[in-house]
Parts: C-alpha cells; structure tokens; sequence
C-alpha cells in the first residue's frame, strides 16, 4: 500500500468541514462502510453524526476535493441499520484501491491514538500536540508520535536460482522470501544479513533495493531487496523455518497473494533471471 494518487496528506483539521468530507471510522480494528459485500462505500463525516456515531477526529488530507479524517469509535459504538463493521483484509479488492490505501492509514492513527491515551513514562492522560501529529503529556512533557516498524524482505538469488522459505506460520506448501524486522542500532542491510544468516544460516552480498509497501498490521514499512548469495549451505532455523531449498526460476512453488509486496518481488526478479538465462 502507497500514498494514493491526488491525496494531499495533512494532519491540520479544516476550520469547518466541508459537505463530502469522509469518516473513516473505526471500532476496533473494524472499519465502519455502508454498501454491499461486493461494493463496500465510505460514510461521509455528517452522515456518521447523523448515526449519533463520534470519537476523537483526525484529519488525514484530502483525496482530490474529498477531506479525509480518521475516527476512534469506541468499543461499544453500535452497528447502525444498513452499515456494517468489516475488517480491513475483507475489503481488499472490494474497495477501490485509494480508499483501502486511506483506510490503512487511518486505522494506524486510530490504533496510535488508542494505544498512547497515557503517557507511557508517567501515566498521565495525554494531549495532542499543535502543530503536528503527536501526543504530549502535559505532566513530564513526554512525546509520542504514530509509530511505523521499518522490516526487510530479501530474495536471494543464486545463478538462475532464488531462496525461497515456509515458515512456520504460513499456510502449509507456500514459499515466499525472507523477511524480519530491523533491529535498534541496525542498518537496513545489517538486518538483511543478520535475519538471512539466522534463518537460513546463508551469506549474502550486493544487496539491491527493489520496493516498499506500507502494511497496516500493525505498523510496518516492509522494504525490499535482492540479494546474491555469498556462501554457506541451508540450515534452516527451526523456531521460524519449516523449509528453506532453492528453487530454480521456471519452477516456482505455491506463492504468496499478488496484494503482497513478496509476491511483486519474487515475480519480477524470476522474470529477470529467466531471461538472463535465455540470452546466456
Ligand atoms: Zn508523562
């Protein structure tokens, strides 16, 4: 997921808001949308209030003319006649792409705004700070900002072969390529070569950037990368890794959704190999 085209994120709330505005309201990790199963739409921010639905109100930016805000119902916020509560992963395909990319970004600020009502060094409740998106305590003068956990995703390759693992917790016979989250005091690289050394026990060099996606479960920056192989044999770590083999390009396993990042990498860089292959 990406910042749509023609958005203008700013977290500065409009003196008024203008008729159109959407509400991207939340109960929990549920996103309130009206519609069908099949064509699920977004309320607009009087028609939530005419639902007698309120919470605390961010604003996101604006999506071409639409003002966009994020809103925190709270737990027992009822399920108003002809609305329905749906989690995000149901939404994808359904709901047109920009409004699913804005959805994942309010459910993060309404997952921030949750989870820092205190502060988390003196317990004090918390305010939001002027001028930009945070929350201050207006005891100690603590900080907190919405957080976003930078991960790392490689696909190593070696010739016409690339590194393919099933974790644990993937469904049984899909494969994709390694990722971990990056570690205080680490570089993006130095995570690469720490994760694909403690799950497959392999070295690697010439780390190449690929591309990033934003995943709202919870808050990760997935960034990814190839990699060639440098040397040592497969040794998968048991806790993480059910399998880990290489896989040669024009015979790939059962791969993750094309909505995942893991998916764009793995097929781009096997169409690459493929043809390098051809013309050698
Ligand atoms: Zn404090």
């Amino acid at each position: 997921m990406h910042t749509p085209e023609g958005f203008l994120p700013s977290h500065t709330l409009p003196a008024a808001m203008p008729a159109g505005s959407l509400a991207f309201a939340f109960r929990e990790a549920k996103l309130l949308v009206g519609g069908t199963d099949d064509a699920p739409s977004i309320p607009t921010h009087a028609e939530l209030g005419q639902m007698g639905l309120t919470g605390p109100v961010h604003y996101l930016g604006a999506l071409g003319h639409a003002p966009c805000v994020a809103v925190a119902l709270p737990e027992t916020a009822p399920e108003p006649s002809g609305w329905r509560f749906a989690g995000l992963r149901s939404l994808f395909f359904k709901l047109p792409e920009p409004l699913l990319a804005i959805a994942a970004r309010a459910f993060q600020i309404v997952e921030w705004d949750r989870t820092h009502c205190y502060c988390g060094r003196c317990g004090t409740p918390t305010r939001e700070r002027q001028g930009e998106r945070a929350k201050e305590c207006p005891a100690c003068g603590h900080v907190a900002f919405p957080r976003v956990s930078p991960a790392m995703m490689v696909l190593v390759t070696r010739g016409h072969e690339v590194l393919l693992a099933r974790a644990n917790r993937f469904p049984a016979a899909m494969f994709s390529a390694l990722a971990g989250f990056v570690e205080p005091g680490e570089t993006i690289e130095d995570c690469i070569r720490r994760e694909v050394r403690e799950e497959v026990g392999v070295e690697v060099a010439n780390i190449t950037y690929f591309a990033s996606q934003s995943w709202a479960f919870p808050h990760s920056l997935m960034i990814a990368f190839t990699a060639e192989y440098a040397g040592g044999e497969i040794a998968p770590d048991a806790t993480e890794i059910a399998e880990a083999r290489w896989f040669a390009c024009d015979a790939m396993p059962s791969l993750p959704p094309s909505v995942s990042i893991a998916r764009r990498l793995i097929d781009a860089t096997v169409r690459r190999l493929a043809s390098e292959r051809a013309r050698s």
